[in-house]
Parts: structure tokens; sequence; C-alpha cells
């Protein structure tokens, strides 16, 4: 079938999209065949997304279905910042991928006042990437018998989740929940480089073979959400998911004032009114004032799942004025990142986290702690700016 034919089938409602592909030689031509398709679907032109670099034939087997083209996001550098950590200790330009207009001038300015200050420290705390099941079973009575059963062999599933990979160890089963008659284990893994969704999807999988043979009870669902993946949640930042991070900085009341315009004190206040306070008030889950602005540039630009940015932007910043230097603080406890698998494969994502040297096997703790070193350029950044604002206008106030 020539590519008209295919193109009129389609148009047609008699040949479904993923069907194309069959008849083409490569990826690329279905690929084109599907977005002229979309073209006259939808009577437009797609001229920029048909213009890319990214192999498709690699992306199909893994990232994407239906492909049409890629998108492209502007990308930048911010810095250098100076990262104090266990894993990065160096100066970094850290890779951003945004729409948004002053972002990187803003965690620039950040990355400048931590690097003059002597850098940032930061500190991988968890790795625990988590599944939870939902399994139903008759009544309270067995769901208490299957709570059981999971503690009484942990051992035994410790081992049958671990055959399934080489990377993944299951860490525990914790907590496990039970509403009426159904259990939610919180299965939780430490998964090495890799972000892990996939990885412990089978592991948990594995086990739960193993769960039907003995008890007959099955999952109605393998994610029981209380995961809890992609959305916010209080159990992700009491427990943890994915990695666990933090990151300080003392900065000296001179550098305040020249790199910042304000005051610690001032930052002190600003911080407590609306990260502290008006967060709880609000009833808001993340106490800070922008995590995830940076964490979705810096996810954008390095390959990583961009719906995790709702999990990243989870966390708390405090600030304290000590006598006059500032002490500065971010802390991320869910932060599910990876340099291995996923969408670091594609060749722009490789690219942008070889800018950080966090390429492959061996360097996710290093990528995390330049990601929270980022952030907390950005908290102090912008907190700053509010201060420096709120100083402004309480000088200009009391020259009148
Ligand atoms: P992955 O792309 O399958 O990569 C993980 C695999 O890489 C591991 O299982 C491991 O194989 C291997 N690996 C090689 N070197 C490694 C190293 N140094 N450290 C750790 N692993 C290493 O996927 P994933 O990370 O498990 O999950 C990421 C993907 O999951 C993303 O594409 C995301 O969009 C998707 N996702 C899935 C779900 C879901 O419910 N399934 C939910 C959200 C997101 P071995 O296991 O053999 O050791």
């Amino acid at each position: 079938m020539n590519k008209e034919e295919i193109i009129n089938k389609l148009l047609a409602g008699e040949m479904k999209l993923y069907q194309i592909d069959k008849f083409c030689e490569n990826a690329t031509e279905a690929l084109d065949i599907r977005r002229e398709f979309i073209e006259k679907y939808s009577n437009c032109e797609l001229n920029q997304i048909a213009n890319y670099t990214l192999d498709m034939e690699m992306a199909m087997a893994k990232n994407i279905e239906n492909p049409i083209g890629t998108i492209q996001v502007p990308i930048g550098v911010a810095g250098p910042l100076k990262v104090n950590g266990e894993y990065a200790d160096d100066e970094f330009f850290i890779p951003l991928a945004t729409s948004e207009g002053a972002l990187l001038a803003s965690i620039n300015r950040g990355a400048s006042t931590i690097s003059a200050a002597g850098g940032a420290n930061a500190r991988v705390i968890g790795d625990k990437m988590t599944r939870a099941p939902a399994l139903k079973c008759d009544s309270i009575v067995d769901a208490v018998k299957i709570k059981k059963w999971f503690e009484d062999n942990f051992d035994e599933l410790k081992s049958i989740a671990e055959s399934t990979t080489s990377h993944g160890k299951l860490v525990k089963i914790d907590p496990i929940l039970i509403v009426g008659n159904t259990v939610y284990p919180r299965f939780v893994y430490s998964t090495g480089d890799s972000m892990g969704m996939n990885m412990v999807t089978i592991a948990t999988e594995k086990v739960l073979e193993k769960l039907f043979e003995e008890t007959g009870v099955h999952a109605l669902a393998l994610s029981g959400n209380v995961c809890v993946d992609k959305k916010p949640a209080a159990i992700n930042i009491i427990e943890g998911r994915g990695k666990t991070v933090v990151a300080d900085v003392l900065i000296p009341e001179e550098i305040v004032k020249s790199k910042l315009k304000t005051t610690a004190k001032a930052i002190e206040e600003v911080n407590t009114a609306k990260n502290l306070i008006g967060s709880a008030a609000a009833g808001s889950m993340a106490f800070n004032a922008h995590f995830a602005n940076i964490v979705g540039a810096f996810f954008l630009a390095t390959g990583q799942d961009a719906a995790h940015v709702v999990e990243g932007s989870l966390g708390i910043t405090t600030a304290e004025n000590r006598d006059g230097d500032l002490y500065f603080s971010v802390s991320l406890p869910d932060l599910p990142i990876a340099t291995v698998g996923g969408g670091t494969r594609l060749e722009t994502a490789q690219e942008g986290l070889s800018i950080i040297g966090c390429t492959g096997s061996g360097k996710v703790n290093k990528f995390a702690e330049i990601l929270v070193s980022s952030v907390l350029a950005g908290e102090l950044s912008l907190i700053g700016a509010l201060a420096a604002g709120h100083l402004a206008k309480a000088h200009q106030e009391l020259g009148r």
C-alpha cells in the first residue's frame, strides 16, 4: 500500500494509526505518514514538529507510540554552581529547559550567591521507589491474615522480587494498610541509577503471583495508589519516594547584601510568612516557593519523566537569620530521578546529562545532589527578590 492509500484509509476510518508501521519500511516512514494524516485531518501544518534529530526507531522501542515528530523546548544553563556533595563536589553549569523567561536568570543569581558563599552542601538521604497494589480479601479477618503473610514471608518474597532484576533491592514492605477488606502493601525498593517504576512493577507482580498461588488472593490493581505515583501525597513526604535529598548553605551578611540586596532578617521573615505560614493557611502540601520551576526545567533538560514534577514539587524551605548571616535550606522528600533507563536514553537527554557529567550507571546520586543544589539556588533567588522588594518598599515608606 502506498502513502496516499494509507492516508485515505486513515481518513476513512478504515485503518488504525498503529497499523501503519506494518506497511512501511521503517519507523521514520510510518512517522511521516502519520504526521501527514494529522495535517490533513486537523487542517494544520506541522513543519516544526517534523524537524528533528532523534533516532525515532530507537524511541519507538521504549519511549513513544504513534510518533509524529518531536517538540523543541529552549535549553539554557545557569551557573556555575558550586556543590559540596558526597557525589558531586565541583562547580557545575546546570542544564535547564523551559519557556519561562527569567527563570534561568533567577537561578543564576542564586547560584552566584551560593558559590560566593563557598557552595551548597548536598546529601542524598533516601532511595525508595514504591509500588503498592490493592488486594481484595473477603473480610477484614482475611485482610489481617494477608498482612501477616507478607510480614512472615518477607525474606522469601524479597528473593522472589529480586530474581527479576539485577539492580533493584526490596528493602521492606511497609506500611501494609488495611481499609475494610482491601490490603495495600507498600513495596519499597532501592533502584540504583534508574527511576525504577518499570523495575518495581515487574518485581512486585512476581511476588503477587506467589501470593495468588498460596492464598488465592488477587490484585484488584497492581497500583492501588498508596505508592503514590505522580500525585502529591503525605505518605511520600513522610516516608520518602524516589531519592530523598537535602541541601543547605550559610551565606555571610556581606554577600546577602551585595548579591541579594537584602538582609538575612528580611529573608527569614518572608520565608516564614510565605513558605511556612502562607502554605499552612492554604492547606498546601508544599512549603516552598517554586521547587517545581527548577525541578521541571531540570527534568526536561535531562530526560526525566515530566509527570514526576508533581512529586518533586513537594518539600520545605527554611531560612534563619544568624546574627546577620543567612542559613538557608531545602528538603525534597520525593524526587523520582534516573541517569539510566526511561527518557534518559534519548540523544538530547544524554547531552543534557553530559553537561553535569551524569550519563549512565553510577551517576544518579551525583545528579540528585546537583539538582537539589539548583533548587536551593532557585528558592534563594526568589525569596531574596521578594525580601529585597519588601525592604525597598519599607525604605521608601520610611523616607516619606
Ligand atoms: P527502565 O527504562 O526499564 O530502566 C530500568 C532498568 O535499567 C532496570 O530495571 C535495570 O535492569 C537496568 N539498569 C541498567 N543499569 C542500571 C543501573 N546502574 N541502575 C539501575 N538499573 C539499571 O525503566 P525504570 O527506571 O524501571 O522506569 C522508568 C520508566 O517507567 C519511565 O519511562 C517512566 O515513564 C515509566 N513509568 C512506568 C510506570 C509503571 O507503572 N510501569 C509508572 C510511571 C513511569 P535490571 O532490573 O535487569 O537490573
